[in-house]
């Protein structure tokens, strides 16, 4: 294979094999856009060298080749002493990850090419000294593992002696001398001399670089965005351009739109006379981009052309990193930016009506769990008003949301206090990749520096965790645990603070929530067409209406109460996936549940179940009431039994407790006989679902009667009821035949009786894998399916579902086993072939047979593509997740 790739050759659909830094630098250098000439060396050398430990053997020839080509364009050598080619090695993986990997600046100095480039930048001693240092202490951190401190420390100690403040005090001789202990300090730390040799500068960095795909917090930080560990990273080798070479140069980022809003206009950081990563570090106080148009009116022209450029070529978003040299601008870096889940229905609908894009895409380029993001709630402006909660200070709003937490100042803390079940909100001055777990951990950030392109906005923008950064009114101070806002006002760690990330405000106390406006739309009580309504809703309900015109699969909900079907249909249900009853038998009812298990003749059980039958029936009432002319499939008991009696423990105890008293309580011995008779070492395997069916006599009878009559009742009242009655945990058709047969034997009882014919279907839950396996003989008894995949998933892999997550999913999902509990996101690999299986064979035997699935991966955005892919008819998934799976419905249908 070809294992370098020239900026001329590539494009920007490479990203697999260049990384998303190299595809998009081969693009802009064809779309014939300033970049400075380099290559790219895949990620497929990266994936051999991380499988052998060794570079492939054809690397260093190909290196070679493509090094003499940009040496030739360039007119100079690699580190020639007169006139030295410098390049820099840049991490780029296929996913950005922010800060995580390593890169190098300014290979090819040494001792004697630190005169060239001084000769070369017209006799700037100073720049050239200060570039070399530069690389002693990057390469020194990154290649040669020296702690990063070592050299910061060097550096504070030369502007101490100096008696400035800022490293633009410091001077050639400074910096020439800072070039020496630099070097004393790497041969301290590595028993070896910093290389001399240019081209051994440059292949230690590009392993250097390979190595740090596996770093430990590029490790983390994949697994916290679920980036495949086994991708690599491409490495991109660039001719250096420098910012640093005068008050007319600078490095800046910027973005075509606002990344938080989507608002087109000029949004960025500028910073003058400085080099790479100074700007995303937050080390100096940037300048906003407008200024630009002061200081360099060509360059920042030129810059807003190019960003025109690039929006109506990549027909979105861009994020860009420039340097502008001596008064040339060139492009670093360009990518599809990120942005917040506010700002990316926006942008769609805004380049939809740029005619840009299609609603289709519009569709596409927005997903479930950003609009999962916006339906959380926000801060109660009015309770401010009130004085509930003190405002203190305002920084950027750099990741929307409404957090609230008690301050912490650290990660451990962070860390410490959220496994103990706090809120917390790690407030750093600003933060690195070394907070990273405190970021996780809180429920929000904030730093008092840093601009909208900081660390800490990207990073929690990423996550989508709410973040204000660059509240420069507060002092942080770390090392007392404080920070103090204006009016001498101090928050100490512990003390509960409000951040708004969508507005930028920081408020001492807790500041009450409200609903989103996105939620109030979906309620109905906000019209997008209303004067009240904002650019946001109208963009969430021109996408709805389109995924809701595109998708083929239902959405319904899983509902249980008159209250929760009647969001759920203002939500955009079309009917209930499944009604759980043992909701229905908890409270005042619980006693006569207790009567039907300890009846010890008929006569008893069946004044139980008379008790029993008129409350079910006005539950069911309610309910098809609130979703009248939609399905709702009402689902018979499942849970065992003994969930409705009280615990053996306790009630051994006060049993125990009456006798050594010399008191006797009949009921209460009954009681603990029958707790003791249904008491199951695994219930979750036990008497449950069918089997209790066919166990307790009259059971289901009574619920079916119930159903009977209810609908009855609703038709007579004019109603359209649609019952479906579904059976849980069948693993065997002969199960499924005798409760058919039973409940149809009751629902023509209640025709007779009412003189209403009642056309519900009768069905089944798929949840054990013999009930998958034997679909074909099940779907001759069932008209539907539904597919119980929390139980499925519980009983394909032998979870069980109540304790596993707590137990041991952490180390599981550590060590890679798998991205994302199996309970959460649907297996498709084992659970999922199940599901293929049983949708296959069921609609082989039964052509009009209906499919849907009611456990939680019906509202999972990435399980609802794989429920369309196998043809279900439906997924159903709780009220408030029901905008979700109708969008990914859609999605997933385009
Ligand atoms: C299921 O098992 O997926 C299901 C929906 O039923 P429950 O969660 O009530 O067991
Ligand atoms: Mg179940």
């Amino acid at each position: 294979p070809k294992y370098v790739y020239d900026f001329t050759e590539g494009n920007k659909d490479m990203k697999d094999l260049l990384g998303g830094k190299g595809a998009n630098l081969a693009e802009m250098t064809n779309l014939g856009l300033p970049v400075p000439p380099g290559f790219t060396i895949t990620t497929e050398a990266c994936r051999v060298y991380l499988a052998s430990g060794a570079e492939p053997p054809e690397l260093r020839d190909e290196v070679t080749e493509h090094l003499e080509t940009l040496e030739k364009k360039m007119g100079k050598r690699l580190g020639q002493p007169d006139n030295p080619l410098l390049v820099s090695v840049r991490s780029g993986a296929k996913f950005s990850m922010p800060g995580m990997m390593d890169t190098v600046l300014n290979i090819g100095l040494n001792d004697q090419s630190v005169h060239g480039l001084a000769a070369q930048s017209g006799g700037d001693e100073r720049f050239a000294w200060d570039s070399y240092r530069r690389l002693i202490q990057m390469f020194g951190k990154t290649v040669l593992g020296v702690p990063g401190e070592r050299f910061e420390e060097a550096l504070e100690e030369a502007k101490r002696v100096k008696g400035t403040e800022s490293d633009l005090g410091l001077d050639a001789q400074d910096f020439r001398k800072l070039v020496d202990t630099y070097k004393h300090i790497v041969r301290e730390h590595t028993g070896r001399e910093f290389p001399q040799d240019p081209r051994e500068q440059m292949d230690l960095a590009i392993r250097a670089v390979f190595d740090s795909w596996n770093g430990e917090r590029a490790r983390l930080y994949r697994r916290q965005e679920r980036i495949p560990h086994d991708l690599g990273t491409a490495v991109n080798v660039v001719a250096m351009v420098f910012g640093n070479m005068g008050m007319d140069s600078g490095t800046g980022v910027a973005f075509t739109r606002d990344p938080s809003s989507g608002r087109q206009g000029v949004y960025g950081d500028y910073l003058q006379n400085a080099q790479g990563e100074d700007v995303v570090a937050g080390i100096r106080n940037t300048v906003p981009l407008q200024e630009l148009e002061k200081i360099d009116k060509k360059s920042y022209d030129e810059l807003l052309r190019i960003m025109e450029v690039l929006e109506n070529h990549y027909r979105d978003l861009c994020d860009i990193e420039f340097t502008i040299e001596r008064g040339k601008l060139w492009m670093l870096q360009t990518r599809v930016g990120k942005r917040t889940a506010a700002a990316a229905f926006c942008i769609a609908t805004q380049l939809v009506d740029q005619g840009l894009i299609d609603m289709d895409e519009a569709l596409k380029r927005v997903n479930g769990v950003q609009l999962a993001q916006l339906m959380f709630p926000r801060f109660d402006e009015n309770a401010v008003a009130a004085g509930k909660a003190k405002r203190i200070a305002r920084g950027i709003a750099a990741s929307p949301g409404a957090a609230v937490g008690k301050a912490v100042f650290d990660q451990d803390t962070a860390v410490k206090w959220s496994q103990s079940g706090e809120k917390v909100i790690l407030i750093r001055r600003e933060t690195n990749p070394d907070d990273l777990n405190g970021m996780i951990a809180a429920e929000g950030i904030l730093t008092s520096r840093g601009g909208k392109t900081s660390h800490a906005a990207v990073v929690a923008r990423g996550m989508g965790k709410t973040c204000v950064c660059g509240a420069e009114e507060l002092d942080v101070d770390v090392k007392l645990r404080r920070m103090t806002a204006p009016g001498g006002i101090v928050v100490e760690e512990g003390d509960v603070i409000s951040i708004d990330g969508t507005t930028g405000q920081v408020y001492l106390g807790e500041v009450p929530v409200v609903p989103s406006p996105v939620v109030e739309y979906f309620e109905g009580r906000l019209d997008p067409q209303d004067a009240g309504a904002d650019e946001l809703v109208r963009a969430v309900d021109r996408i709805m209406k389109h995924a809701d015109a595109k998708r083929r699969l239902r959405v319904r909900a899983n509902a249980d109460t008159p209250e929760d079907s009647a969001r759920a249909r203002r939500f955009g249900a079309e009917g209930i996936g499944l009604c759980r009853t043992e909701h229905m038998f908890l409270g005042e009812r619980r006693k006569h549940v207790e009567r039907l298990i300890l009846a010890d003749t008929e006569a008893e059980r069946e004044e139980a179940l008379a008790a029993l039958l008129p409350l079910q029936r006005q539950d069911f009432i309610g309910i098809f009431e609130a979703m009248d002319g939609l399905p709702v499939t009402i689902r018979l008991l499942d849970p065992p039994l003994h969930e409705f009696l009280p615990d053996l423990t306790e009630l051994s105890v006060r049993v125990a407790v009456a006798e050594a008293r010399g008191e006797k309580n009949e009921d209460d011995l009954r009681l603990l006989q029958a707790v003791r008779r249904l008491h199951e070492q695994n219930p979750m395997l036990g008497l449950r679902g069918v089997r209790l069916g066919l166990v307790v006599p009259g059971l289901f009878i009574m619920q079916v009667r119930a159903i009977a009559e209810a609908a009855a009742e609703r038709r007579k009242a004019g109603g359209d009821p649609r019952a479906e009655i579904m059976i849980p945990l069948v693993g065997a058709v002969q199960e499924l035949e005798i409760i058919r047969e039973e409940s149809e034997r009751v629902l023509a009882e209640v025709a007779r009786e009412t003189g209403i014919e009642l056309d519900a279907l009768i069905g089944t839950m798929i949840e054990l894998p013999r009930a998958a396996l034997t679909a074909g003989q099940i779907a001759e008894c069932a008209q539907f399916f539904s597919f119980g995949t929390n139980d499925l998933t519980q009983t394909t892999w032998g979870f069980s579902r109540d304790d596993v997550e707590a137990a041991f999913f952490s180390t599981y999902l550590e060590k890679g086993i798998f991205g994302v509990s199996p309970f959460e996101a649907l297996d498709r690999d084992g659970v999922g072939r199940l599901i293929r299986i049983a949708a296959e064979e069921g609609r082989a035997a039964r052509p009009d047979l209906k499919l849907g699935v009611c456990g939680e991966h019906g509202g999972d955005p990435e399980s609802v593509h794989f429920f369309h892919e196998v043809g279900l008819d439906y997924v159903s998934c709780s009220p408030f997740r029901v905008p979700v799976a109708r969008l990914e419905a859609g999605r997933a249908a385009v």
